[in-house]
């Protein structure tokens, strides 16, 4: 019985989570960290009988001690860091959203846990630091998104030196086709309205801005230690091709199937067994594929990402901190959806310095989100 950690149990990447688990023999849940919505965990706890769970906000903690269920409740950022401490999980899924993943994650690595991950930010920010712990402490460091978990099934142990190219499929997002003279009037509503997946909202409009493929570009360069030139994406309306790779062989190889986030996030669980999750068989005579490039004065963000992403960890986090600020003031209704470019641009020329170590890091996400809160 593999028995996982869950962080971020109550965002959509956590449920999906356990859909995946509830349907597997071999896997159960040990202990499930949530944010804030301690209804949901309620019912999770319910329905899982975990006996430990982390919550970060304080008020939610208390909330959910008031249930008097006959559950250990381990509070705040020191709380979590002693539950995985303690964890006897063998696998740690990250799923939390935002840079907020990185210091679990890192303490989840150190601990020797194989890690499951979802949560991208952590390897934007710190993808030397972590793929370094990684190393170090000889554990798996699976990935949940889809197009990376799409490559890790294409590369299959091949050397570095075969590859020609990382192709990273995108959807396009809601807005591949709306004239670009209306962008200033999208609303939270249209943004989130994802095509093809079914995703948190601050990853949808992250694939409305087309800066989650930026994000996953930075991502797929240090998960499969490839440089920048030969990492690239197209548009694929369908999102049934989820990522490929050219060989230099003129072999390519691609990964396809439903878009659900189950079939990642059971390929992550299951590792490396293959598991039965219980889809409907993939119907290929009903298919039509196609694929565009894809264009940057559409989605200015992609090219911004991968800019900074020349530039260095400290212009990684910039972007990245300076997004999620952004995204999270759009979702809020305090600013428009082309906003969300300018400040990551404006903040991209406001802060230049590099930085290395993890408290670097997290000092200059901290300096951004400011910066970008104050307007
Ligand atoms: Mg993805």
């Amino acid at each position: 019985m593999k028995k996982i950690l869950i962080l971020g149990a109550t965002g959509s990447v956590g449920t999906q989570a356990l859909r995946v688990i509830e349907k597997a023999k071999d896997l159960s849940v040990e202990a499930l960290v949530a944010h804030k919505n301690v209804d949901l965990l309620r019912r999770q706890v319910a329905q899982t009988g975990v006996q430990k769970v982390g919550i970060y906000d304080g008020d939610a903690a208390k909330k959910f001690e008031s249930f008097g269920l006959p559950c250990k409740v381990y509070q705040g950022e020191e709380g979590v860091m002693a539950l995985i401490e303690e964890s006897q999980a063998q696998m740690v899924l990250s799923a939390i959203v935002g840079i907020a993943g990185l210091k679990p994650t890192m303490k989840a690595i150190d601990e020797g846990k194989n890690i499951a991950f979802a949560n991208k930010e952590t390897l934007v920010t710190a993808g030397d630091l972590v793929m370094a712990k990684v190393k170090e402490k000889n554990t798996l460091f699976l990935p949940v998104d889809s197009e990376h978990a799409a490559i890790h099934q294409c590369l299959c142990h091949e050397p570095q030196v075969g590859i020609q190219k990382l192709m990273l499929t995108a959807s396009g997002g809601p807005f591949r086709t709306r004239a670009l003279d209306s962008f200033s009037a999208i609303t939270r509503e249209d943004a989130l309205r994802h095509p093809t997946w079914s995703m948190g909202e601050k990853i949808s409009i992250d694939s409305a801005t087309m800066m989650n493929k930026a994000l996953e570009v930075i991502e797929a360069h240090y998960l499969f230690d490839t440089p920048y030139e030969k990492i690239e994406a197209l548009i694929h309306p369908q999102s049934v091709v989820h990522s490929m790779v050219a060989f230099k062989d003129g072999n390519i190889l691609a990964q396809m199937g439903h878009t659900t986030m189950e079939i990642p996030i059971g390929y992550a669980l299951h590792y490396p067994d293959r598991a039965d999750l219980g889809l409907s068989e993939f119907d290929f005579s009903k298919q039509t594929l196609s694929f565009e490039p894809l264009d940057e004065k559409r989605y200015p963000l992609y090219g911004l990402g991968r800019q900074a992403a020349l530039l260095g960890t400290g212009a990684c986090v910039t972007l990245n901190a300076a997004n999620e600020a952004a995204v999270d003031l759009f979702l809020r209704g305090r600013i428009g959806f082309l906003e969300i470019m300018r400040n990551v641009e404006k903040a991209l020329g406001k802060f230049s310095r590099s930085v290395s170590s993890l408290s670097e890091i997290l000092a200059l996400d901290q300096e951004v989100k400011a910066y970008v809160y104050a307007g």
